[in-house]
């Protein structure tokens, strides 16, 4: 599908944060895609909006101005790896839970905004639902009440869950998503977050869960992101990365 019109988005006014998840063990292997050919993001204020047949989608991508970053005081901070010029915001249409358009919010790298916008137009049209899409900073950047609240983000200036290592939201280039309802599952089998128990059986198909193949993994893949579902060990089956960490 080819991505059309080219619209104009600011401010900052709305909508709040969303956050990330855990990249927790590595594994897998990086891989680049090209990006979609949608109107240059180069610099500040890009916003680029893919309404295409009939979808109905609408995305934005912008740079961080001084509203968003003021909202960001939770998941950035002076000594993170990457900086605000750096990032990008998105606000993009999703289906929701309750089978209803929301609009959300999500902050990546600058490397992956168009292609990332290009993900969630997909995920879209396919009609999966993500429950919340706010940035990390409406849970004061903390993991695992993001993870709780079943809200699917991507940049988070942390470090992966106890290490001294950055994770890959940290660098805008991981997101997780619906996280809730794809959990965090080490080999002992530990769950996290815990509230995600239910759905540690991957056989399941509630609303949300992500399957080896499914739209939400092919999404991803065409992006050239990978997914945490496949990691040998313990399993991170809401987080996609570019880096496969
Ligand atoms: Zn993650």
């Amino acid at each position: 599908m080819v991505a059309a019109v080219a619209v104009a988005l600011a401010g900052c006014g709305a909508a709040t944060g969303g956050p990330a998840g855990g990249d927790r063990a590595p594994t897998t292997t990086p891989a680049q895609a090209p990006s979609a050919a949608l109107s240059p993001a180069a610099g500040d204020e890009t916003a680029v909006a893919a309404g295409s047949s009939g979808t109905g989608f609408r995305g934005s991508i912008s740079a961080i101005r001084a509203g968003t970053r003021a909202r960001m005081r939770f998941s950035w901070r002076r000594g993170c790896p990457v900086g605000p010029v750096e990032l990008r915001l998105l606000r993009v249409d999703h289906w929701g839970f309750d089978r209803r358009v929301h609009r959300g919010e999500l902050v990546v790298h600058r490397d992956h905004a168009r292609r990332i916008l290009k993900v969630m137009e997909q995920l879209f049209r396919a009609r999966y639902p993500i429950q919340r899409l706010r940035l990390v900073d409406a849970y004061r950047g903390d993991d695992d009440r993001s993870m709780a609240a079943n809200n699917t983000s991507g940049f988070n200036c942390r470090k992966v869950s106890g290490t001294r290592v950055w994770s890959e939201h940290a660098y805008g280039r991981a997101i997780d998503v619906n996280p809730l309802r794809n959990p965090y599952v080490t080999r002992g089998g530990r769950v996290s977050p815990p509230a995600g128990r239910p759905y540690a059986n991957r056989s399941g198909r509630a609303p949300g869960m992500i399957h080896s193949g499914d739209q939400v993994v092919r999404a991803f893949a065409a992006a050239g992101w990978e997914w945490g579902g496949r990691w040998s060990g313990a399993r991170d089956y809401q987080h996609f990365s570019s880096t496969g960490r």
